[in-house]
C-alpha cells in the first residue's frame, strides 16, 4: 500500500515558513488579483488566494472587472499595476471572456511581477534552467517530492499532459532535477506501455480515473495533478486512486495533494517578488 504524499501537510509547513519570513522581512508582500466576469469557479480561486495571503501576512488587492470590460481597459489596469511600486505580484485569473486575448494579457504582466510564471520571458528562463519564478503547480510537485526525500536524479519521469501551465513546465523541472523525462499526450501511441515504465508518473490530463492500476509499475511514485468535478459534486483526480494506491510506493490524494501545494507556491513567488523589489 502506497504512502500518502500529503500536500495539505507540506503546504501548511511552507505557509508557516513564508509567514515567518514575512514577519522578519519587514514589508508585507502585496498581490494584485484581477478577476474578469462572474465565473463561480474563478471566484472561488480568487477568494482562496486572498485568504492565503491574509494567512501569511501579505496584502491582497482585488480588481473585479465586468465581463464586458474589454481588452484595452484590462491591459491599462495591468500597466498601472506594473508601475505601482506597492504591488509586488500580479495575477489575472483565467479563463477570460472570449473577446480578450489571454496571451496578450500574459505578455502584459511585467516579468518581475509575474508570480504565475506564465510570461514568455519567465517560461523561456525555465527552459534555460535560469528561472526567476517557478510555475506554481510543477513547483509544488517538486517541493512535495523533495519533502518526502524522493530524488528524481536518474529516474524515469513520465508526464501525461503537455499543457503550458502543467505538463511542459513539469517536464522541464524534472529534467532540471536530472530525471530522464517522457511527455505523453492525446496522440501518444501505447500510452500504458510508456506509463508502466515510469519510476515517477505525473498525471495532468483532466479526466477522472484516467490512470488505472494496469498503467502503473509496482512501486512507482504517482503524482495526481488532475482536479475533476464528478456529477455528485465530489472532486476526483486523474488517477484511479484506490486501485493505484495498492501498487504505488507513494501517491498524492485528491483533494489534499497537489492543489494546496500550488496555492503555497504562489505565495512563495510573491514573497520572492517582494524581496527582489527592495
Ligand atoms: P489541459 O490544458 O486540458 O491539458 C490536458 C493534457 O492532457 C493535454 O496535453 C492533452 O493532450 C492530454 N490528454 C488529454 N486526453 C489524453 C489522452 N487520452 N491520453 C493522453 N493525454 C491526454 O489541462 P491542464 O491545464 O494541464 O490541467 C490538467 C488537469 O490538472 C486538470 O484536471 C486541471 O484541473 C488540473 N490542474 C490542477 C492544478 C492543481 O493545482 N492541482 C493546477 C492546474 C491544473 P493534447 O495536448 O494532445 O490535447
Amino acid at each position: 500500500m502506497a504512502q500518502i504524499l500529503s500536500g495539505t501537510a507540506v503546504a501548511a509547513k511552507v505557509l508557516e515558513r513564508i509567514a515567518d519570513e514575512t514577519k522578519r522581512g519587514g514589508i508585507a508582500p502585496t498581490l494584485a488579483v484581477i478577476i474578469v466576469g462572474g465565473d463561480p469557479a474563478s471566484r472561488v480561486y480568487v477568494d482562496n488566494k486572498k485568504k492565503d495571503c491574509a494567512r501569511v501576512g501579505f496584502h491582497s488587492l482585488e480588481y473585479a472587472l465586468p465581463a464586458d470590460v474589454g481588452q484595452t481597459k484590462l491591459l491599462a489596469l495591468i500597466e498601472t499595476l506594473n508601475s505601482d511600486p506597492r504591488v509586488h505580484g500580479i495575477l489575472c485569473q483565467m479563463p477570460l471572456p472570449r473577446d480578450i486575448d489571454e496571451r496578450a494579457v500574459t505578455r502584459a504582466i511585467s516579468p518581475a511581477k509575474d508570480v504565475d510564471a506564465f510570461h514568455p520571458e519567465n517560461v523561456g528562463r525555465i527552459l534555460l534552467g535560469d528561472p526567476v519564478f517557478l510555475p506554481c503547480t510543477p513547483a509544488g510537485v517538486m517541493e512535495l517530492l523533495a519533502e518526502a526525500g524522493i530524488s528524481l536524479e536518474g529516474r524515469h519521469v513520465v508526464v501525461v499532459g503537455r499543457s503550458s501551465i502543467v505538463g511542459k513546465p513539469m517536464a522541464m523541472l524534472a529534467l532540471g532535477a536530472n530525471a530522464t523525462v517522457t511527455i505523453c499526450h492525446s496522440k501518444t501511441a501505447d500510452l500504458a506501455g510508456i506509463t508502466r515504465q515510469a519510476d515517477v508518473l505525473v498525471a495532468a490530463v483532466g479526466r477522472a480515473n484516467f490512470i488505472t492500476a494496469d498503467m502503473v509499475r509496482e512501486g512507482a511514485v504517482v503524482i495526481d495533478v488532475g482536479i475533476n468535478r464528478l456529477e455528485n459534486g465530489k472532486l476526483r483526480g486523474d488517477v484511479d486512486y484506490e486501485a493505484v494506491a495498492e501498487k504505488a510506493s507513494w501517491i498524492t490524494p485528491v483533494p489534499g495533494g497537489v492543489g494546496p501545494m500550488t496555492r503555497a507556491m504562489l505565495l512563495q513567488n510573491t514573497l520572492a517578488a517582494a524581496a527582489a523589489s527592495i
